[in-house]
């Protein structure tokens, strides 16, 4: 309502301006009216209190995944494979602590819709070291899985020393 109208009829600054200042005014009237309008009552038939929101039901996905989206494609360079779980080598394993609700929550997805993203593993001389995807990783430990998916790109001697570090 207060955009400026008069602009780009051709009118001339003056012009433009009232026309402007009609609008604004027009609007403000209108403004006018509304509140009075909502001051006309006795107070009586004040609009009753919004009632407060329901509860929210429990948040099934605290940690915010979304498998909407279809997942990330492999690249070229790397192969899905479904691995035995005892045959990735965890180099880190001990230095670094995973969430324990993340691994719980992980464990129950994981149980009822399965793994919906791979874990990403580096293949070394023929073994397998994984780096990352620790709370997915550990999810299939406890839950006794056999094999997990995992996306396996073949590393060099230098890219795993500094996956190492
Ligand atoms: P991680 O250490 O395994 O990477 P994060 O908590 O950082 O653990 O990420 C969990 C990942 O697991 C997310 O990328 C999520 O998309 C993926 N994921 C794969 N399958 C599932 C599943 N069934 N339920 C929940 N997350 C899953």
């Amino acid at each position: 309502v207060l955009a400026w109208s008069g602009a780009g009829a051709g009118a001339g600054a003056g012009t433009a301006s009232d026309d402007h200042f009609t609008v604004s005014s027009s609007a403000l009237q209108r403004g006018a009216l509304v509140q009075m309008a909502a001051s006309a009552g006795d107070g009586t038939d004040a609009a009753p209190a919004p009632s407060p929101a329901p509860p929210l039901p429990p948040n099934p996905n605290p940690f915010g995944w979304d498998f909407s989206k279809p997942v990330r494609k492999s690249r070229a360079d790397r192969l899905i494979m479904d691995l035995p779980v005892a045959a990735i080598r965890r180099p880190l394993r001990r230095t670094r602590a995973n969430n324990e609700e993340k691994v719980e929550a992980l464990m129950a997805s994981i149980g009822e819709i399965g793994l919906q993203e791979p874990i990403d593993v580096l293949e070394y001389e023929g073994n397998y070291y994984g780096f990352s995807g620790c709370h997915r990783y550990e999810a299939h430990v406890r839950l006794g899985k056999e094999f997990i998916r995992c996306r396996v790109r073949k590393a060099d001697a230098s890219t795993l020393r500094m996956h190492m570090m």
